[in-house]
């Protein structure tokens, strides 16, 4: 049946380029970090566009800055996007490898939650960050010590970038006077690169960490001044503490102008307000799609020390082709057969990586594709395939070949995420054990109800799936399918009469290799249940 394309399916067109261009970068963002960047990115030798800008003497020659100009649309790939310009007299594309998002954001002070107002002896943690910039120190109202008390974070989730800011402020602060630093929090959270160790040493070196799990402090003017009331939940009691200095943390806006980005990752838009996703898979400047780099508040980061690691960071990623490389025994993105597909634009939707497009036919663009298979898991018609490196068996094959070798009464399956899963099993060591077929997989997400069912119907008497924490998926929402699938899975092994406990989903980090024989063992036992 020949299916009809209609005009309104080529939603984001998205034209494969011929060749690509790495050297021309569009930088989006008028302010100083855009500036520095364009200006860093020029010297690199890239030839460089910067959108947002007011004043064209602001940059030197050889920096193009058209004025009232913004960016309406992006289509295409990384080395060959095509940006669509909107400005007073009319629209115009512009061809480009890289788009940097530099712009700046709003930060919110959160005073009016606390019932506080600004005032010498109460700031924000922007104006902190401000005033030890430029070298000045905190008042001493009362002796040589100050007391300085950080709000951060105290209804609903705090920020793994909120508590950088304030160890960077705490660390500053300890090298211009003596300081006595208090942080008040609901949860501390560091997941983030290498803040974990700065949260111990910033403890070790005497801040003092306040964690309510109820009701937050209240404010009071007292004789000495402001006075903070609340109850400590370690050692039970209320207590009292004047600050010097009282540091309100604050709600970030994004940049007003990231819709055209969101729009080129659709998976993203759901998910985040900013254009990097809430993970530690995407420290640095990266995003979901390759070629479009995030910094300062574009990625979530308020922090003046901060945004200036990032323009470093983007120099570093652009001077070195920035694109991550996908997984590499996946030697090609999926294909898919024009036969087969209907174009219901599921894989559009669906890639978190943004690198399906759909002119005449769904295709995926090889240098975008992560390889996580999500694709070719959800297209409805099956018309998308991943290869398997040359030479080796698909995923059907690994089964089969593997649980033929095995040896055992309980002969084992388990599909594990290479970046988290896979890594704690070979830490564990596990992967020698004669009755464990694994089978290392891109993604959680890669992994299909039919690879299951083949594992069982081949032998297998128990089928684990371990893929990476939830918010910790390199493919955003790999996982959460993988989990969902097995749910699914297991609904059918109850209906067919099989205990449904011989599946196992779980999630993993690739430092945990005891949880990964944790799991291992409690299937072993499901079996005999
Ligand atoms: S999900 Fe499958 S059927 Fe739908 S557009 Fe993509 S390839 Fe075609
Ligand atoms: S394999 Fe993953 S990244 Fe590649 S096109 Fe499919 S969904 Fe997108």
């Amino acid at each position: 049946m020949k299916v009809p394309v209609l005009e309104s399916i080529f939603l984001n067109p998205s034209p494969v380029p011929q060749t690509r261009d790495f050297c021309r970068v569009l930088v989006l963002g008028g302010d100083e970090s855009a500036r520095e960047l364009g200006e860093r990115l020029k010297r690199e030798g890239h030839e460089v566009l910067i959108l947002g800008g007011k004043d064209r003497s602001e940059v030197s020659a050889g920096i193009a800055l058209p004025p009232d100009t913004v960016l309406e649309r992006v289509n295409g790939f990384v080395g060959g996007f095509e940006a669509l310009l909107r400005s007073p007299f009319g629209h115009s594309t512009e061809r480009v490898g890289f788009i940097v998002a530099a712009q700046p954001g709003e930060n919110i002070p959160k005073y009016s939650d606390y019932g506080l107002v600004r005032s010498e002896r109460v700031m924000s943690l922007s104006d902190l960050e401000a005033m030890l910039i430029a070298g000045e120190a905190p008042a001493q109202p009362r002796g040589e010590w100050i007391h300085v008390v950080f709000l951060c974070g105290l209804e609903g989730e705090s920020d793994p970038l909120e508590f950088e800011r304030v160890f960077d402020a705490i660390e500053r602060l300890r090298k211009i006077c003596l300081v006595q630093p208090h942080v008040f929090t609901r949860h501390v959270k560091v997941a983030a690169p290498g803040l974990e160790r700065r949260y111990r040493q910033t403890r070790e070196e005497g801040t003092l960490f306040f964690k309510f799990d109820g009701t937050g402090p209240v404010f009071e003017e007292g004789p000495e001044g402001l006075t903070m009331i609340f109850h400590d939940p370690v050692i039970g009691f209320d207590m009292e503490i004047v600050p010097d200095l009282l540091v309100v943390d604050e709600r970030h806006l994004p940049p007003a102008s990231l819709k055209p980005l969101l729009d080129a990752i659709p998976s993203a838009a759901a998910t985040t307000p900013f254009l990097q996703p809430e993970s530690t898979r995407f420290s640095g400047v990266r995003t979901l799609k390759a070629g479009i780099l995030a910094l300062g508040p574009s990625r979530g980061n308020f922090c003046a020390q901060g945004i200036r690691g990032d323009i470093e960071a983007a120099v570093v990623a652009l001077k070195t082709g920035v694109i991550e490389e996908p997984q590499s025994w996946l030697p090609s993105a999926p294909t898919v057969d024009p036969a087969k597909c209907t174009t219901c634009l599921t894989c559009v939707r669906l890639c978190p990586h943004g690198a399906m497009s759909f002119q005449k036919r769904a295709e995926a663009d090889s240098a975008s594709c992560m390889r996580c298979g999500i694709c070719a898991v959800e297209c409805p018609m099956g018309a998308i395939k991943l290869e398997p490196v040359a030479g080796e068996a698909d995923i059907p094959g690994k089964i089969k070949d593997g649980l033929a070798l095995a040896h055992g009464t309980k002969k084992l399956v388990a599909f594990l995420c290479s970046r988290s899963a896979a890594r704690a099993m070979e830490s564990a060591g596990l992967k020698i054990r004669n009755n464990l077929t694994p089978i290392i997989v891109p993604c959680a997400g890669t992994v299909d109800p039919d690879h299951l069912l083949t594992a069982f119907r081949e032998g297998a008497d128990a089928v684990l799936v371990a893929g990476c924490h939830t918010g910790n998926c390199a493919s955003l929402y790999g996982t959460i399918l993988a989990g969902e699938r097995s749910s699914r899975v297991r609904l059918f092994l109850e209906e067919a009469g099989i205990n449904a406990k011989r599946l196992v989903f779980t999630t993993l980090a690739s430092n945990t290799p005891g949880d990964f024989v944790r799991a291992v063992l409690d299937l072993e036992a499901n079996i005999g249940e």
